[in-house]
This record gives structure tokens, sequence and C-alpha cells, in this order.
């Protein structure tokens, strides 16, 4: 079995779901008493937020670069950045690493496309949604992402950073989600991207108008299949 290196924290409500997946998939594909190998870096998700806020996004490629390199020195055999968002600092991590980095959109594409999907819904943060560094990542695998409208990214967005990285969850905001997917469905959109790693708090396979692709757990399947690979 190989090692994954977690850079999280951002937020840690989304890194303990991805704690919680490697180890069942790994007792999953070994039985007994195995559970995931992993070395995490967890950073204070305030002074990334902050960086955010400010567009610092250097400083934050930075620190995310030097923790990589402290995960390949620790024993990790791959890296995963577990948030889209940070996503936008990937080419500083991609400047350092000598080993591989599972980006979880090219990850998350490439199940849309497995499964024959043409026009994702993308649910995310602000940054997500509306920068091309994750948009134009889905449209490299040829999909044409569906972005909500203005309002309904800003209830998207305000709904992740005051209650889902806190850890709350309510039927309001489960109800406001389930809304702006089904009106994305009734714009064409034949799927969601779930592309924010705490949107699975709130959207299930269940209650989704759209078929849910939960990056989050598509991120640590994609590791699972590489750490546990025969
Ligand atoms: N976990 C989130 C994401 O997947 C948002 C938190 C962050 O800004 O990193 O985008």
């Amino acid at each position: 079995m190989k090692t994954i290196g977690i850079l999280g924290g951002m937020s840690p409500e989304s890194t303990i779901s991805y704690y919680k997946t490697l180890n069942a998939l790994a007792k999953k594909r070994f039985g007994g008493y195995s559970s995931a190998k992993i070395i995490l870096h967890s950073v204070n998700f305030e002074e990334t937020h902050a960086a955010q806020m400010v567009g610092d996004w250097d400083r934050i490629g930075q620190e995310l670069a030097k923790a990589t390199t402290g995960l390949e020195a620790a024993g990790a055999d791959m890296i995963l950045l577990a948030t889209n968002t940070m996503h936008k600092c990937a080419a500083a991590i991609e400047a350092v690493i000598t080993k591989p980095f599972i980006h979880i959109g090219d990850a998350c594409a490439a199940r849309l496309v497995a499964d024959q999907r043409k026009r994702p819904a993308l649910l995310g943060t602000a940054f997500t949604m509306e920068q091309s560094f994750y948009t134009s990542r889905l449209e490299a695998h040829d999909l044409s992402p569906i972005i909500p409208s203005k309002s309904e990214r800003a209830d998207i967005h305000s709904i992740i950073f005051d209650e889902l990285v806190h850890g709350k969850t309510t039927d309001a905001s489960r109800q406001r989600y389930i809304d702006i997917t089904a009106n994305l469905a009734a714009q064409g959109a034949d799927s969601v991207i779930l592309g924010c790693t705490e949107i699975g708090m709130l959207l299930n396979k269940a209650n989704s108008p759209l078929p849910p692709y939960d990056t989050a757990l598509i991120h640590c399947e994609a590791a699972a299949d590489m750490a546990n690979a025969a």
C-alpha cells in the first residue's frame, strides 16, 4: 500500500471526510484491520481565508509548495490538495513536486467523461465558479460547465463560508442548493459537480435533482486506486 499525502485543513470539515473515506476504501480493498497510510499537513484555515480575501494567492501557493516538499520528505508517495478552490495554486505545487499530484478537477472530469456527461452544473466557491483556473480544466476534457446565476453564486458561496466550513448544516441551505440544482437542470445541465469539498454535507444521490459528482469522494477514490493498486 502506498502512502497518501494530504494538504488539508481547507476546511477541517472536508479533511475529516477525506480521512474517513480513504480509510473506508483501504478496508474495503484489503479487509481485516486495514486502514489507509496517510500523512496530513493541515493548515490554519483562518490564514488561508485571510489570504484569499486579499487575493494573496502567491503566498498561499508558496506555503503549499513548502508543505508538499515536507510531505514528500516524510514519505508521501502522492499528494492530494483537499480543496477545489486552492487548486488555483496548483502550479506552485506542480513546480516542486516529484511524486504524482492528483488534481481534483482532472479526477472529477475523468469520471464525468467516463459517464458520458457533457454539461455539468458547477457548484463551488465564487473563486471556483467564476475564475478560469477550474472551468478551463473541465473544458480541457471537452466538458461545458454550466455556472449558476449571480445571486445563486452568492448564496452558494456564503453558505459554504458561513455554515459548511464551520460544520453547520441547515434545512434551508440544503433546500437552496436543491433549488439551484433544479434550475441548472432546467437550463440543460446533465449532472452536477459538487465542486467544493464540503458540499457533500448538503447534497447527495438521494436529494440531488441531477446526478451528483462529489469531488471530495472522487478525489479520494482516485488516490485509493493509486495507493491500493496490486
Ligand atoms: N473546501 C472548499 C473547496 O473545495 C472551500 C474552502 C477553501 O477555500 O479552500 O473549494
